[in-house]
């Protein structure tokens, strides 16, 4: 899970690792009133988005006077970066950079620990150093049971700075940040740039943090800041109910059951040049309910132009499918068509429910994949 560079700066904070001073604000209003409150000449606006580049895609404008502040927040709400919507900005202090450096903690697999990454060359993107510059960044793999004590802190400081107050601050920065990340199962915590500025001071005017969705149970104060898209949300209603469920680009919505007979089903669907809307494996129940609960969250989807039904019957009993399929279309009719492979056990009782209903029944994967894609194109 990903969270915004306020929230982030807001845990920084928490932990003692220096941000400049920064409101955030939701509209033009609240940015020029926040520019009054914060009373500098000079302010940073800041597009608070959950994606990469932001700087490049003009979300990042240093301005000088209280029109301009004006001007561009008003464009900044308007703008969409990498497809998602300005809703928030932060007017932030402006400090006066000496220079900018790099500080990342991070998941290396191929190690199974924490790495950390420092490099004197900040404001860019790190993996552009790696390419040529490699030489700048100092990379060190983290003892689990070692940490980030005293001594292990002043020797990466050292990589950096030789003035002793720098190093003290640095150590500070280094330790506090390990913390943060640990205690909150980050996966990803990022400043760049890690700022010196003119006055001699280390400050994260950058904040990146990404958390492991798969501790967030044990993580309610980070759960607090999820601000899922309207397609994770649904990912999450699925999830609760049980289901693994992929959103995807294309129309043909797909309900099928274990993940492999999951992927084979959007295999075929690529192979006939179709383009499935999303992945979902409903497990091994038959359970009427789960059959309705499943067909409730692909018909929220209005992108969808059919629906592939896949099932293998094994312990899962296609005529319990089917019946469960037949309950969930009285409470939901659907105005789409809705394809129904069933095979395996009780394959025949099942198809023979279904067959004066109005489901398209197919025998044959190949045959409902097809049915699928022509009905699709058909709706084109
Ligand atoms: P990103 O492009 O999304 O990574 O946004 P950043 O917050 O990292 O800002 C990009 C760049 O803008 C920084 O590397 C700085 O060069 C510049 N910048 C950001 N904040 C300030 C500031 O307070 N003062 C000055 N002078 N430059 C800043
Ligand atoms: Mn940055």
């Amino acid at each position: 899970m990903k969270i915004h560079e306020y929230q982030a700066k807001k845990l920084f904070s928490s932990y003692g690792i220096p941000v400049e001073q920064h409101i955030l604000c939701h509209n033009v209003d609240e940015a020029v009133s926040a520019y009054e409150e914060l009373n500098m000449e000079k302010v940073v606006l800041k597009a608070q988005v959950l994606t990469g580049g932001r700087g490049k895609a003009g979300g990042v404008k240093l301005v000088k006077c209280k029109a301009d502040v004006m001007n561009y927040a008003a464009s900044m709400f308007q703008m969409k970066i990498n497809g998602l919507p300005v809703n928030k900005i932060l007017v932030s202090e402006a400090v006066n950079i000496d220079s900018e450096f790099y500080l990342s903690f991070s998941i290396d697999r191929k190690n199974r620990s924490v790495v950390m990454m420092l490099s004197s060359e900040g404001g860019v993107e790190i993996e552009e150093v790696a390419k040529y510059t490699p030489e700048n960044i100092y990379r060190i793999n983290i003892d689990p049971f070692v940490g980030m004590p005293d001594y292990l802190a002043r020797r990466i400081a050292f990589f950096l700075f030789d003035d002793m107050d720098l190093v003290g601050q640095i150590v500070q920065i280094l330790q506090n940040l390990y913390q943060l990340f640990i205690e909150n199962d980050a996966s990803l915590a990022e400043i760049n740039p890690l700022v010196l500025t003119k006055e001699g001071n280390l400050v994260a005017v950058d904040a990146k943090m990404t958390f492991d969705d798969n501790a967030l149970y044990r993580q309610e104060d980070i759960c607090f800041f999820s601000e899922p898209t309207e397609e994770e949300e649904i990912e999450l209603q699925a999830k609760a109910k049980g289901f693994s469920y992929v959103h995807l680009t294309g129309d043909i919505g797909c309900m099928v059951n274990g993940a492999g007979l999951a992927m084979a089903t959007m295999d075929l669907i690529k192979l006939n040049e179709g383009c499935p809307a999303n992945f979902l494996d409903i497990g091994g129940s038959s359970n009427p309910k789960k059959i309705s609960e499943a067909m409730r969250i692909l018909l929220q989807d209005d992108r969808l132009k059919v629906i592939l039904v896949n099932i293998f019957g094994g312990i899962t009993r296609c005529d319990d499918v089917a019946n469960g399929l037949l309950k969930a279309y009285e409470e939901m009719r659907a105005d789409i068509p809705i394809v129904v492979r069933l095979t395996g056990t009780n394959e025949e009782e099942g198809r023979a429910l279904l067959r004066n209903s109005n489901f398209l029944v197919a025998e044959t994967m190949n045959e409902a994949i097809r049915k699928a894609v022509n009905q699709s194109i058909k709706a084109g």
